[in-house]
């Protein structure tokens, strides 16, 4: 736990390139929770300076993904309007242009950064030579030892230049990673590095480390494939005087074949899990539980459960296969546990989007769900579960249809059918069926498959599937004896 002098500030810095993918999701989540848990802050950074991939559309997909997960920031770009809120923006980077470059500049003075004149065909050759004569060589810049009075006089002249990271030879630097433990890294692992392109664009890096430190960002927990990344982040941080944040390098969220979670194996983004009927509460419990573990080892958490039981010493080093069984029982778990109002609001979406006609009545709606929410692990299956039901969708099946051609099945619905009208309510309840059921049974004088089928058939076109007690009282008398008729034309 930091003292409590010490404000917690946790940052989601996405570059918004499409919808929000579940490895970000899980980030993002991580980031909120911890900022949540202490009483600090978490703040949307937009890393939007690849300018070309970068658009408005990309940003608003992520923000309304990150805020149907319910993970809403204090800081950052207004959800709406995209205007920034908060007191240490601005939040994207792409208007935190002249910060980088005075920063930049600060390092020039100083002699740890060099403007570099090197074109890109003189680095290549550097490097072929190197290459062929078997030497491992970082980049070796004849402007190293230029001083900047000369270099400022050659950019005024003209002539184009990148700003580099002048590194230290022999160092070693050593991060204390919340999920790794201690991380050595020789200096020499990298060389003089670009800070600020030629046209003055600055490199990912760079605006990280000047984010980081002017947002007071505390700990930085972000995937995996940035601990590389952190040398020269630390050398910046180093250069610059800067105190380092905590830094905590998440393990991979990865397949069912532990490769690298790809859009060919399913849905990958948050938008696609929405789509596909799982609700926020779960996919943050299940995508917590993938490289972190509540100290009891819980399964079913709330999302208030996840933030008092969040801490940064349960991560997993090694990466978790995303199990999308696991996910639908998370799912279903937290679907069923809600009201049966809830769950038709929240089914009843699917249900109209795929074009079934239901009953508007509320009183029917609570009784259907009651009915099948036993059945239900994502709001999509509803669609399946209540398309029998659906008037516009009776139709009889080829198997049914050889139900309907026994020799005693006409018998049986003719009677079903009389019995129906003689009714008077506009619903049967599950005992009511049953009566009507035997009395068709004495009547037409068959039994067993002979009575059973050719009923189910003309109540739901099909001799099998959930059971008629069940499923009769939900479709209206009207419509039983319509669905009849249907059968014996
Ligand atoms: N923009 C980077 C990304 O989307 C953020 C890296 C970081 O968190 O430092 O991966």
């Amino acid at each position: 736990m930091p003292a409590a002098s010490e404000k917690v500030r946790l940052r989601f810095a996405p570059s918004p390139t499409g919808y929000l993918h579940i490895g970000g999701a899980r980030t993002a989540l991580y980031n909120y929770l911890y900022a949540r848990k202490n009483g600090g802050s978490f703040i949307l950074r937009i890393e939007d300076t690849d300018e070309a991939r970068s658009t408005d559309e990309s940003l608003r997909r992520v923000m309304e993904d990150l805020q149907w997960l319910g993970l809403e920031w204090d800081e950052g770009p207004h959800p709406e309007t995209l205007v920034d809120q908060g007191p240490l923006g601005p939040y994207r980077q792409s208007r935190r242009l002249a910060i980088y470059r005075s920063v930049a500049e600060e390092l020039l003075r100083a002699g740890k950064a060099y403007y570099c004149f090197m074109t890109d065909a003189e680095i290549e050759a550097q490097k072929q030579q190197a290459q062929q004569e078997g030497r491992h060589q970082h980049l070796n810049s004849p402007y190293q030892e230029w001083p900047l009075e000369r270099s400022l006089e050659r950019i005024k002249a003209g002539d184009s230049a990148v700003v580099r990271f002048r590194t230290s030879v022999g160092k070693e630097y050593v991060l204390h990673d919340l999920v790794r433990g201690e991380v050595r890294f020789p200096s020499d692992m990298v060389g003089d590095f670009v800070l600020l392109r030629s046209g003055g664009m600055p490199v990912y890096n760079f605006c990280c480390v000047v984010d980081d430190h002017l947002m007071k960002i505390s700990h930085v927990l972000r995937a995996e494939e940035h601990l590389p990344n952190s040398l020269r982040q630390m050398m910046i941080y180093e250069s610059m005087g800067w105190e380092l944040p905590r830094f905590g390098h998440l393990s991979l969220v990865l397949d069912e074949d532990r490769k690298k979670l790809s859009k060919r194996r399913g849905a990958t983004s948050c938008h696609e899990f929405k789509l596909e009927g799982f609700l926020p509460e779960a996919l943050n419990n299940y995508i917590c539980l993938l490289g972190w573990s509540h100290p009891e080892e819980k399964e079913i958490l709330t999302g208030t459960e996840l933030i008092d039981a969040f801490s940064l010493d349960r991560f997993h080093p090694a990466g978790a296969a995303f199990d999308i069984a696991k996910l639908r029982w998370i799912n279903a778990t937290h679907l069923r546990a809600k009201s049966d109002d809830e769950i038709w609001r929240l089914i009843d979406p699917f249900l109209k989007e795929a074009g079934l006609k239901l009953p508007e009545d509320p009183a029917w709606h609570k009784r259907s769900v009651a009915v099948f929410k036993t059945n239900l692990e994502t709001l999509v299956d509803a669609v399946e579960l209540y398309r029998p039901i659906s008037d516009p969708h009776f139709a009889i099946v080829p198997e049914g249809q050889e139900t309907l051609a026994w020799e005693s099945s006409r018998k049986v619905i003719e009677t079903w059918k009389g019995l129906l009208q003689a009714e008077t309510s506009d619903h049967l309840t599950g005992e009511g069926f049953l009566k009507l059921q035997d009395r068709v049974k004495e009547m037409a004088q068959v039994k067993g498959k002979f009575l059973f089928m050719p009923i189910r058939v003309a109540v739901i076109g099909k001799p099998h599937g959930t059971e008629l007690k069940i499923l009769v009282p939900l479709i209206s008398r009207h419509s039983l004896i319509q669905r009849a008729e249907k059968c014996l034309s």
